[in-house]
């Protein structure tokens, strides 16, 4: 049993005296079990929930609300931790909205709890995470070098974008192309042929999103400029289109596919990846004749009436992402779902069941476990639970199970051919 946590105004984080740790599925509460449960890793962040109220179990195992701070006086919310990349959240957290509670920010929110002395996290390690690890991040050069780089390429309007997104959003794949290392990102295209409700670089209702988008349509050039120096440099090179603060890249593959054969006849070093939600089928069909080595396509689920209501496409569906897969593998492409994971909708019998029907159908190489940034009520106002999840850890487990060949992980890896 683990014991519940809560913060007050200023920060401080308690240990509750009598409240057992509860934790949330779908619209479930439900007490963790151990193997849902990890020591608080390196470079989590513990953020409060401003207006929410945290649930606990009292000794008689009725959920109840912390209403008051059990040691002084002062407002107290509810903790929860957002994970580094690697890690991927079993459950959401045990809390209430408040009278007048705003929508929370698009982050990913798992419930913490304490035992003894250690602050444990409810999630699980799905991938090494040393070059995503923090501590590699946001270094007192890391200015310094993106001066540098901005001088030194004045008019390339994809440096200052991502200037911005390293030293403003400290976005790490912005960070790896100034550091010249692993995988750097190259935003391209700021519109988009979908309208995601969790979409991170879109204003949702109160809430802000984590990121603007680029304001201009990047040319082959300027992608060929940033693409070359870094595959040409950097260990584990890795340059990927369809950032965080851009719409869809393949809605630029006219550029995008100009400049990989301008960057081929440079270096063969490295991988060319695509974040992509995979819709425009004749896109990725010119960028995968180009030389795209790895396609990431982003789904929330593989059921066709969830997956356009989450994902609110324009002028595609998901027989299209089938089809564009298939073109991908037909090219030698490595494939990876990039799914966005929400416990107690993921793991649903009717969603595993699809997910499993839709890997079995395209033959993807890899599914990245994402924790999807959400509100969790805002989510689960859209998708009410019909049926209790089967849990984060088991589904990770019938998932590798059932396609043992298949790669579970939590981000991209060079193209297993990259030189
Ligand atoms: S595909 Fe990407 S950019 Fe487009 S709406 Fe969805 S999350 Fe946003």
């Amino acid at each position: 049993m683990f014991g519940t946590l809560f913060v007050d105004e200023k920060g401080e984080i308690y240990p509750h005296p009598e409240y057992a740790m509860l934790g949330r599925s779908g619209s479930q509460w439900l007490e963790p079990c151990r193997e849902e449960m990890i020591p608080l890793p390196k470079g989590s962040t513990l953020v409060s929930m401003p207006g929410y109220l945290a649930v606990g179990c009292s000794r008689d195992g009725r959920p109840q609300a912390v209403q008051a701070h059990p040691y002084k006086e002062g407002t107290v919310w509810p903790v929860a931790a957002l994970l580094p990349q690697g890690f991927t959240r079993t459950l959401l957290p045990a809390a209430v909205p408040g009278p007048g509670a705003a929508e929370l920010p698009l982050f990913g929110y798992a419930a913490v709890g304490f035992e003894g002395e250690q602050t444990l996290v409810a999630a699980v390690q799905s991938d090494e995470y040393r070059t995503w690890h923090p501590i590699h991040y946001n270094t007192s050069g890391l200015a310094r070098r993106v001066q540098g780089t901005l001088k030194r390429f004045p008019d390339n309007r994809i440096y200052r974008q991502l200037a911005h997104c390293a030293l403003d959003y400290s976005c790490f794949t912005a960070q790896n192309i100034f550091y010249q290392r692993w995988e750097g990102g190259v935003p391209s295209m700021p519109k988009c042929n979908a309208r995601c409700l969790g979409c991170i670089s879109r204003k949702h209702g109160q809430a802000q999103s984590p990121q603007n988008r680029l304001d201009f349509v990047a040319d082959w050039q300027e992608i060929s400029q940033v693409c070359i120096l870094h595959l040409e440099k950097a260990p584990r090179a890795m340059v990927s289109f369809g950032q965080g603060c851009e719409g869809e890249p393949a809605l630029n593959a006219e550029n995008i596919s100009r400049s990989i054969r301008a960057v081929r006849q440079n270096t063969g070093r490295g991988t060319v990846n695509m974040n992509s939600n995979a819709g425009y089928t004749k896109g990725i069909r010119q960028l995968c004749e180009a030389g795209l080595q790895n396609l990431r396509v982003t789904m929330f689920s593989s059921r066709e009436e969830d997956y356009l209501k989450y994902h609110r496409p324009e002028g595609f569906g998901l027989k299209d992402v089938a089809d564009s897969i298939a073109c991908a593998k037909d090219h030698g492409v490595y494939v990876s779902i990039n799914l966005l994971t929400f416990p107690g909708f993921t793991d649903r019998p009717v969603q595993v069941e699809a997910l499993h029907h839709f890997i079995q159908k395209t033959g993807v190489d890899m599914v990245q476990i994402r924790n999807l940034n959400i509100d969790p009520d805002r989510l689960m106002k859209e998708f009410p639970s019909v049926e209790p999840g089967i849990g984060i850890v088991d589904f990770l487990y019938r998932l590798q199970n059932t396609f043992p060949g298949l790669r579970l992980g939590s981000f991209n890896h060079p193209h297993p051919g990259a030189i």
